[in-house]
């Protein structure tokens, strides 16, 4: 249970003075729909309103707050004027202009011959001087309520600077003093406040200075929120190991024998990948281990001996991928790699119901099968497992921890495989995955050519029609990329179906279409007709961005490639130059083309390689967004900057192994100072797992 202390923070913010409920939705977009939400939105920038000149001394161009006394107003001869009051402060006059004004709202705010403190820009116009819109007009025994420097929050349209920044100030003053859950000696290492005061202290920025990621008070808030990533990821990796590993060390004879058959020699990244597979299975503890292979490096080759060392070893294996398409290819690939070996393979997933899902898990719990690939639909309760002795997970992104924890609860010190084509950078692997050993698959097998990629804009897409319809009449397969599929607010783009509609009124049935709103079936059903070649080109969006396997596809056709991100135009490519022929990949592009995403297609251009494409991606774009953040489930921090804290990270996670060493259930005087940190950036479900949590 969340301890009291923090009931207060996470109440609605409708609560919240001037958050009615329209602004309350435009808060929530910004920042979230409790009150927490709002601590959590630091200051981007300041205004610095303590300059204040006399009139006659204000340099145009800054900010000021100027006493001054309301002399007279000049009402617009027509609406399209704007509407001026006229006021001096003795050293000389200045114009308050105001532009699509009720009269009346301004007589009150300005009554003639009253003093009034206005803050906002000054700017010189013909011989004027004047302000438009002035931020803040009061009466002079309101100045204080003027704040001297002002923080500026980021913001919504329609969402007024001032609203937001009153309902964060009432927030950030709600803030309770919590009970520390930083060491003390690091505190005084590093100098930092307590959370309340740094909270404090961030919000209120005295000069630009302060809005450095490395201030006290910001380190030490990002500090907390790496620190509560960290320990969740310490925790769950603990449950993990408390189930006693086992030591598996299979015969090797199903292994010779799919060897044998294996139309490939695996590479040596492959071979070494399975080496340290092999050590951390035979090993007592439990395997958590991250494989991390671009996109056609040959991952599932190394998943299926995986498993097969569970078989030899007369346990299970299983095998999720985060889609259905994906698990049916994984199925097809391993039943084709197994042969007549005589392992006894299947698949469940959402599909599966009624009477054949009970005889399924019937037979999964007999032992009567010893590989299960599926989906989400695995982590169901009764699905259970003779014997299940190891896990793979093929893209785990789109699986949480949780997930991944609860797939290997169905059964004792499960050994887990991780696997993603996401060449995530070092630092970022650690706020995913925590601490776990790492696989990489960094050379691609031998004999492929490398892709052909040329931009092109899109105003050419007749010529680019008649090249498809050239190759196709040759047999090559051409995957067609298109942005979004009827999505209102984007009608511009080349919806996929309006471009399947076009493409077949010149291809006809040789065009096949899959997007995300497609029913599972009806999208394998399209997947099927073009692996089979019934259809010899394939318009889709994204769907297929992961793991799709057709390797006889050689071209790729992308519209509107600046629209989409660099990490996912590699993940797309990755689906063709598969086999032995020369594929190409056509990047069409609308113009003008911005100079982030001229030189995100001139990086696809010059390189396959995906950890310098994933290098680029996060110099582009940053930490914050690298790799598509919420897509790619990476974790979205909010006070911590990675690419600024990533000293702070690494002191997180030893800070974190620390912690659990000594006090692996959090139940010293610190351990539940940290439980209420973990409440605090919500990450109850850790808490969950420790005993007595
Ligand atoms: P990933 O899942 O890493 O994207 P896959 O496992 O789907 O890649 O492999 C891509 C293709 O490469 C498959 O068609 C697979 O059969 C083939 N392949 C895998 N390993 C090798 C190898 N060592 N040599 C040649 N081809 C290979
Ligand atoms: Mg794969």
């Amino acid at each position: 249970m969340r301890p009291d202390i923090l009931n207060n923070l996470f109440k609605s913010i409708t609560g919240l003075p001037g958050i009615g409920p329209r602004n309350a939705k435009l808060v929530e977009k910004l920042a979230g729909p409790k009150i927490i939400d709002l601590l959590w939105l630091l200051p981007r920038e300041i205004i610095d309103r303590r300059y204040a000149p006399t009139i006659m001394e204000a340099t145009p161009g800054k900010i000021a707050t100027i006493t001054l006394r309301v002399d007279h107003h000049v009402k617009p001869p027509t609406k399209r004027q704007p509407y001026r009051v006229i006021c001096n402060d003795g050293s000389g006059q200045i114009t308050l202009v105001f532009f699509h004004a009720r009269p009346d709202y301004i007589e009150k705010l300005l009554p003639a011959g009253e003093p009034r403190v206005v803050s906002g820009r000054v700017e010189h116009y013909r011989d004027e001087v004047q302000m438009t819109h002035p931020d803040h007009v009061v009466g002079p025994g309101e100045a204080d309520s003027i704040r001297r420097v002002e923080p500026v929050y980021p913001l919504t349209a329609t969402l007024s600077p001032k609203t937001l920044s009153r309902a964060v100030g009432t927030a950030v003053e709600a803030a309770p003093e919590i009970s520390e859950w930083l060491d003390t000696a690091l505190l005084e290492r590093e100098g930092w406040p307590s959370w309340q005061t740094a909270l404090r202290t961030a919000h209120a920025p005295e000069d630009s200075a302060a809005l450095e990621p490395h201030t006290p008070a910001r380190a030490r808030l990002a500090y907390d929120e790496l620190l509560a990533n960290q320990l969740t990821l310490a925790i769950l990796r603990t449950r993990q190991k408390r189930a006693k590993g086992r030591r598996l060390k299979g015969d090797a004879s199903l292994t010779r024998k799919v060897f044998k058959t294996l139309p490939f020699a695996l590479t040596e990244a492959q071979t070494t990948a399975l080496r340290e597979i092999r050590e951390d299975m035979a090993a007592p503890g439990a395997m958590l281990r991250l494989l991390q292979g671009d996109v056609g490096s040959g991952k599932t080759v190394v998943a299926l001996f995986t498993l097969l060392n569970a078989v030899e070893c007369s346990g299970q294996g299983v095998m999720m991928a985060p889609t259905e398409i994906l698990a049916r290819q994984h199925l097809a690939t391993l039943q084709s790699l197994l042969g007549d070996t005589g392992v006894r393979i299947d698949i469940l997933t959402g599909r599966d119901k009624g009477k054949s899902r009970q005889a399924k898990l019937e037979k999964l719990a007999a032992g009567e099968i010893d590989i299960l690939v599926g989906t989400h639909a695995l982590f169901q309760a009764g699905v259970d497992f003779k014997d299940l002795m190891v896990a793979v997970i093929d893209e785990q992104h789109r699986f949480g921890v949780h997930q991944r924890l609860s797939l290997a609860e169905k059964g004792q010190g499960v050994d887990v495989l991780v696997m993603t084509a996401t060449p995530i950078p070092r630092t970022l692997t650690l706020t995913v995955y925590g601490d776990l050993e790492v696989s990489r698959l960094t050379e691609k097998p031998a004999g492929r050519l490398p892709v052909d990629t040329r931009t092109m804009p899109l105003d050419r897409l007749h010529e680019i029609v008649d090249a498809v319809a050239r190759a196709t009449r040759d047999g090559a397969k051409v995957y067609w990329v298109c942005p979004l599929v009827e999505d209102s607010e984007v009608s511009d783009l080349a919806a996929a179906e309006a471009r399947h509609a076009t493409l077949k009124t010149r291809f006809g049935d040789k065009v096949a279409l899959v997007h995300g709103r497609m029913k599972s079936a009806e999208k394998d059903a399209a997947i099927a007709e073009f692996a089979e070649g019934n259809a010899s080109i394939l318009v889709a969006t994204t769907v297929i961005e992961v793991g799709v396997d057709v390797p006889d596809a050689t071209i790729m056709v992308v519209e509107h490639a600046e629209r989409f991100g660099l990490a996912q135009l590699h993940q797309l490519r990755g689906r063709i130059g598969r086999g032995e022929k020369q594929s190409t990949c056509l990047l069409l592009f609308a113009q003008p083309v911005g100079d982030t995403a001229r030189s995100r297609l001139r990086t696809l251009r010059e390189t396959e390689d995906g950890f310098r494409i994933a290098e680029e991606d996060l110099r582009l774009r940053g930490a914050g967004e690298v790799l598509g953040t919420r897509q790619s489930g990476l974790p979205v921090f909010r006070l911590a900057d990675l690419s600024a804290h990533a000293d702070l990270l690494a002191m997180a996670r030893d800070d974190a192994s620390l912690i659990l060493d000594k006090d692996p259930d959090l139940q010293s005087e610190r351990g539940t100072a940290l439980r209420t940190l973990l409440y605090l950036f919500e990450r109850d479900a850790a808490i969950v797992n420790l005993r007595s949590g």
